[in-house]
């Protein structure tokens, strides 16, 4: 028994990976630490690298945000070992309001370079494709409790939003909240279109269907007033089963499995972004602090559950198993 992956893995990497060395390490140009985790993960990500080498247009505006990712992953690629290859996408980021010397969110970043490429690129089966590749469908369902009819409302993400609770948590318990049946407040009932008045009701939200990409927003920063950083234990694993909460069969044989984590270390007020990368070509885990390189371990990568330093963004690939092997 084989993973499909592999054939195209080994694809992937002939073509993008022709060295050793091949997580280069991104300087910092006044707290760009949020957008160079980015660019670590992103360049980790060779289904996203095959559709971006696909774009080739006569001409583009200026300030082409998926033309300066495009041209700084194929950079990072590259054999000549410079530490700046992002240059022009920070410039070209920072004409689009996302400033350098400011303090950033990498889930919102990591949303504006994807809404931004969306909205920018002029190959819109291009831009439908790399949209799919991340792209989470969720359905809202409003369900009246006097005469049972659900009202759904679509929406799609491009990452899963979870909530921590205060004590011990699981990647897995934070997805059943997620999806977990809630009822609305007293006082707070929704106009049912059956019984044409005001019903109390109870909210559920439902996977409809999940990417090759899925990313996982860890929802670490709460407000309360101000804004705290939750620091409590968040366990996931390297390889993730995500069939039991889309309501697949637990037979699909279907599973995620872990190759970037977006570290955010500090507090609320004042932190730095670094990033743990596992590359497809040797499964070896390396951990990304901005210019600085270095091999890493699953061990290091779970010192991330909990405390200053926390994972904060977790992308995980989706792997079959492939019978024929
Ligand atoms: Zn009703």
């Amino acid at each position: 028994m084989g993973l499909s992956w592999n054939k195209m893995q080994s694809n992937y990497n002939s073509r993008y990976y022709n060295h050793r060395d091949y997580v280069r390490g991104l300087n910092n140009y006044g707290v760009t630490c949020c957008i160079n985790a980015l660019l670590q993960s992103f360049s980790a990500t060779p289904e996203l690298l095959e559709l971006l080498d696909k774009y080739n247009p006569a001409q583009t505006e200026p300030n082409d945000v998926p033309m300066e990712l495009k041209n700084t992953l194929c950079a990072m690629r590259k054999e000549q070992k410079h530490h700046s290859p992002h240059r022009n996408f920070l410039d070209c980021l920072h004409r689009h309001s996302i400033h350098r010397y400011i303090q950033h969110d990498a889930d919102e970043i990591f949303h504006s370079i994807l809404n931004l490429t969306q909205k920018q690129m002029t190959d819109k089966d291009l831009a439908e494709e790399i949209r799919k590749l991340y792209e989470i469908k969720v359905e809202t369902q409003v369900m009246c409790k006097e005469c049972g009819h659900i009202q759904k409302t679509p929406n799609s993400l491009y990452s899963l939003p979870l909530a921590i609770r205060e004590g011990d948590n699981t990647l897995e318990s934070c997805v059943q909240s997620y999806i977990q049946q809630q009822p609305l407040r007293s006082g707070n009932e929704c106009y049912c279109d059956w019984c044409m008045k005001k019903q109390p009701t109870t909210h559920q939200l439902k996977l409809v269907s999940l990417p090759s990409v899925l990313c996982i927003h860890l929802k670490r920063f709460r407000n309360y007033g101000t804004t705290r950083k939750l620091h409590n234990r968040v366990t996931f694993p390297e390889t993730l089963h995500m069939n039991t909460f889309n309501g697949q069969s637990e037979n699909a044989k279907e599973y995620y499995s872990l190759y970037a984590v977006i570290v955010h270390i500090g507090s609320a007020f004042s932190g730095h972004y670094t990033a743990y990368i596992r590359h497809s070509l040797d499964q070896k885990w390396f951990y990304a602090d901005d210019s600085n390189v270095q091999q890493a371990t699953w061990e290091h990568v779970q010192e991330t559950y909990k405390g200053g330093k926390t994972a904060y963004l977790l992308l995980y690939r989706k792997m079959s198993e492939n019978a024929s092997g």
